[in-house]
């Protein structure tokens, strides 16, 4: 048996197989080659044996999603036979003697930078389609797994060396027992993910060969912080008990669904689910959630090949709001960038990307792009109880040029005469210094705030959160941070407008009662946390 130790980012013990995950696109090795034709044989069987998959796929994507989302994989089946791109893959097999793989990893750079340095948008991203067809055919090269990520067929622990965003987005969720990662940090996005799914989850476990895990059987302890893998008959007991236990817990927990979040002197609190994508409603609605205080829309891109468009937009907008019946659903404009990165959005490599290009700085800068996802919530807004949040605001200019955007977006609704709701509540959250420290003006310009707290974190203690290694120096509960959302409150209540809290901090039980005494309104929590929070609140 082997135990080793990480840190804990949700409670909770899982018993079952461990799935090692690897990443896709390991550096391919360059191989010198004698038989140059037999190598160009190689890759025509794997052109012919692509093109095959992607028939599959296209039939499969039309019963499923329709042509409009299938057509890419037509686009792909023509790239794959482009002569240019065949070519250049058959000379440098010819030129340089080297084996197939590396003649296609190369061509894949070759093409994806003409394709990235071209002046047009559209064509500037179809470098992420020739990245594709070449990871098509370097697996099927190779023989290597594509991807496990969306099919596993038992229930795992999934140990990963660290997974981003778009990755997470992949996940058959209802088949993961527990996250554990070799890296990542305290408020990553797959910290943030197992707590949706409220399932144990360890990070920065040092485990040495990874790959020698697979198919072996796991126990995470996520209040001790330890993995054990091949545990003895002993261990297996002692924690078979555990979970046991925890699901009695759970069942007391769930016996408080209905129960409306209230204080014994009376107060109420508006107690809502953060959720990624239109699966995670099933948690808010399995958890009791008052609504939805945070939507984050950035995953409909993230789990995208290309920009989801308006149409794909307003249908998944609408099935959230009409999943949640008549209850409020706050979505997020697109915050993508720093960790949430996504191929076809072509951006420049950053130094700083946390303070770099992201979120409403994109959207404002990249209108049409913005107007495109505006257009979806005003148009599915008629369908429920929707508001839209803007995020990484710092500035009051930044606020009056989206009230801007957003009327010529109405205006274009009504003279085109698409049915679009005139009247939605639509706030900023605070998650940098300087929108808590200008929140008097910017409460006079906006219908409410809700303080994202992972980010004001990182922002005024200056610490990456993406960075493991300053974990420790991750103060949540630092003086500052509290001291600026009791300004962003006390300033959103002097103009008559109400402040929610999104970000981790809200289901920090020990700050509870703090929230309450600032008079915060709306705790929005990772679903699994409802109604932990609802107990406590029920206790002050
Ligand atoms: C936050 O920053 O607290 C927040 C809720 O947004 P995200 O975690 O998605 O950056
Ligand atoms: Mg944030």
């Amino acid at each position: 048996m082997q135990k080793i130790s990480g840190k804990s980012v949700q409670n909770g013990t899982a018993i079952g197989k461990i799935k090692v995950y690897t990443k896709i696109g390991t550096p391919v090795k360059r191989i010198h080659v004698n038989n140059a034709v037999a190598e160009i044989l190689r890759v025509e069987k794997a052109v012919n044996q692509a093109i095959m998959d992607l028939q599959n796929l296209y039939k499969i994507a039309v019963n499923g999603a329709g042509e409009d989302s299938a057509a890419i994989f037509e686009v792909h089946q023509m790239m794959l036979e482009d002569e240019d791109y065949n070519d250049s893959i058959r000379n440098i097999i010819e030129h340089e003697n080297v084996n197939a793989e590396f003649a296609v990893a190369r061509t894949n750079e070759i093409f994806s930078d003409i394709f990235a340095s071209m002046e047009d948008e559209y064509m500037k991203a179809r470098a992420i389609d020739i990245k594709d067809i070449s990871n098509r055919l370097i697996h099927i090269l190779t023989g290597e797994e594509e991807n496990i990520l969306s099919d596993l067929k038992e229930k795992v622990i999934l140990i990963a060396d660290d997974l981003t965003p778009s990755e997470t987005v992949q996940l058959e969720k209802s088949m993961i027992l527990a996250f554990v990662t070799v890296h990542g940090s305290l408020t990553s996005h797959t910290a943030i993910l197992a707590r949706t799914m409220n399932i144990p989850a360890l990070i920065s476990v040092p485990i040495e060969n990874i790959n020698e895990l697979d198919g072996k059987i796991g126990i995470i302890d996520g209040k001790e912080a330890v993995l054990y893998i091949e545990p003895d008959d002993n261990t297996i007991e002692f924690y078979e008990k555990a979970v046991l236990e925890e699901e009695v817990q759970k069942k007391l927990l769930l016996e408080l669904r209905g129960k409306p979040t209230v204080t014994s002197d009376g107060k109420e609190i508006h107690l809502c689910a953060n959720v990624g994508n239109i699966g995670d409603i099933a948690f808010a609605q399995s958890n009791d959630a008052d609504g939805i205080g945070l939507f984050r829309s950035e995953f409909i891109y993230l789990g995208s090949k290309d920009y989801p468009t308006e149409e794909e937009q307003f249908q998944m907008y609408k099935q959230a709001l009409q999943l949640m019946e008549k209850k409020k659903v706050i979505i997020r404009t697109c915050d993508i960038g720093a960790d949430k990165q996504v191929d076809y959005f072509c951006m420049d490599k950053e130094e700083n990307p946390a303070l770099g290009y992201r979120a409403i700085r994109i959207c404002l800068d990249r209108v049409d792009f913005f107007k495109t996802q505006l257009r979806a919530l005003f148009r599915a807004a008629v369908f429920g109880s929707l508001s839209i949040m803007y995020p990484m605001i710092i500035s009051l200019d930044e606020v009056k040029r989206i009230k801007e955007i957003v009327s010529e977006v109405q205006t274009e609704l009504e003279t085109s005469g698409i049915p679009y709701a005139k009247h939605v509540e639509q706030g900023i959250m605070i998650e940098t210094p300087a929108a808590a420290l200008i929140s008097d003006e910017l409460a006079r310009e906006v219908d409410f705030f809700s303080v994202g707290t992972n980010d004001l974190t990182q922002y005024t203690l200056a610490i990456d959160r993406q960075n493991g290694k300053l974990d420790s120096l991750y103060d949540k509960h630092h003086r500052a941070i509290l001291s600026l959302i009791k300004m962003a409150a006390d300033n959103a209540h002097a103009n008559g407008k109400w402040i929610g809290i999104c970000g981790e901090l809200g289901s920090d039980l020990e700050l509870t009662k703090t929230f309450l005494d600032m008079g915060i309104d709306e705790l929005s929590v990772s679903p699994g946390m409802i109604l932990k929070v609802r107990k406590r609140i029920m206790e002050l």
